[in-house]
């Protein structure tokens, strides 16, 4: 038996930053209460109604606690949830339990608190270190108040993990590598730096489109991710994703490496994704249809709906062809150093890469963008840097001769 994934959507921020596309709604954690305990129960609910998704699993191998802002919930509603998901498959001591955090949203007295429960890493969005920047992005907090929640973590003694966004206007290659050598000189084991992107629906994207803001040009882009990976191997860390960094691979986010590996993952609340190994399930981005289905189901009064649906929230789903899963496999594949396993390919989609694209991985290898031996590809770093291109490349049809 092998262990299973769990990711646990929390759809609530003290207010919406300027960039951000993912599914979470404004609520104030004293006035809101009584949503987020009903949250919890719902999502508790909505894991039991699920437990036979645990079948032919015998724990949990990682949990991660995302949003929005689940460190809003706090220990008492965390650890009551947690209590459901150990009701299922045990939650080992080892297991990879990761809280995500923005400072300002987690009191001192909190940090033992979700130790004893079981969580063993933070996932802190620090985004910047600097103030400006911060309050461009809509962010709720300082900088002085993400180093501290940084620090705190470290002495705590959970494993921490820091995120950054780059590419913000105005900011220049030097500027960033100052931030970046700043935030390694926090000490955290992991961090994540990712490239500012334009998600649609965002104020962001609106200012964009009305010409009032202007990000980053290709050029410049290509340089700050550069720059990113420079300073950060420089500062210790090796990158074991294009926006991935560990100080020792016993500190890679094994969570992380679950989707990349295409493992299969559960995914609680509204908005969250399942992944069987060829099915994709998705709950709606409907907080209130969620809450509604759940807890009609307690009440033992379905409305509408046949018997297979009772309770279960608002979901789509998408089955995958070999084609489709094999892309992914390589599109993820081809964002790790570690490159694609030629036989993992075979296995889950049953297209044997080496006969399909042997003659295009060959010039990519010329190219100095792939590294190829029998077992695996991987990307070279200029491979790397081109790491959404590089899949379409490898598996579009060769050139007729
Ligand atoms: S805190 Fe995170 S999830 Fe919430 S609005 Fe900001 S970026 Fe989005």
């Amino acid at each position: 038996l092998d262990g299973l994934h769990a990711y646990v959507h929390v759809p609530f921020c003290r207010r919406k930053c300027r960039y951000c596309g993912f599914f979470s709604l404004p609520v104030d954690e004293a006035a809101d209460r009584d949503l987020l305990d009903r949250y919890v129960e719902a999502l508790s609910r909505e894991a039991m109604l699920r437990a036979r998704e645990a079948v032919g699993f015998d724990r949990w191998s990682t949990i991660y606690f995302g949003g929005g802002t689940p460190a809003l919930l706090g220990p008492a509603r965390i650890g009551r949830f947690l209590a459901a998901l150990a009701s299922i498959v045990p939650i080992p001591a080892g297991a990879e339990v990761t809280l995500e955090a923005n400072p300002g949203c987690v009191g001192e007295g909190d940090l033992p608190r979700y130790l004893e429960l079981g969580i063993r890493r933070l996932s802190i969005g620090l985004q910047s270190l600097d103030d400006g920047r911060l309050a461009w992005l809509g962010r709720t907090h300082s900088a002085q108040e993400g180093t501290r929640l940084a620090e705190l973590s470290l002495a705590s003694g959970l494993a921490t993990s820091i995120d950054l966004i780059y590419g913000t206007p105005g900011q220049t290659t030097r500027e960033w590598q100052d931030e970046l050598r700043r935030a390694a000189s926090l000490g955290a084991e992991h961090i994540s730096a990712y490239a500012l992107t334009l998600e649609e629906g965002t104020p962001l994207h609106a200012d964009v489109l009305a010409g009032r803001v202007t990000l980053p040009p290709e050029e410049l882009a290509a340089e700050l991710f550069c720059a990113t990976h420079e300073a950060l191997r420089a500062a210790g860390y090796e990158a074991y994703e294009v926006s991935n960094f560990a100080r020792s691979p016993s500190a890679r986010s094994l969570h992380n490496l679950a989707y990349w590996r295409m493992a299969p993952y559960v995914g609680l609340g509204p908005a969250a994704h399942s992944f069987d190994g060829r099915v994709r399930r998705w709950n709606l981005a409907d907080l209130q249809g969620y809450l509604r289905s759940l807890e009609e189901a307690a009440a033992g009064d379905p409305a509408g709906g046949g018997a297979a649906r009772v309770g279960t929230p608002p979901r789509d789903s998408e089955t995958l062809t070999d084609e489709q899963l094999l892309l992914e496999y390589v599109m993820l594949g081809m964002r790790q150093p570690s490159g694609i396993e030629i036989r993992r390919g075979l296995e889950m989609t049953g297209v044997d890469l080496a006969r399909r694209c042997d003659a295009r991985a060959r010039e990519l290898e010329l190219d100095g963008l792939l590294v190829l031996d029998r077992e695996r590809w991987r990307p070279t770093p200029a491979g790397l840097l081109l790491a959404d291109a590089l899949p379409l490349l490898l598996l579009e049809a060769p050139p007729e001769n």
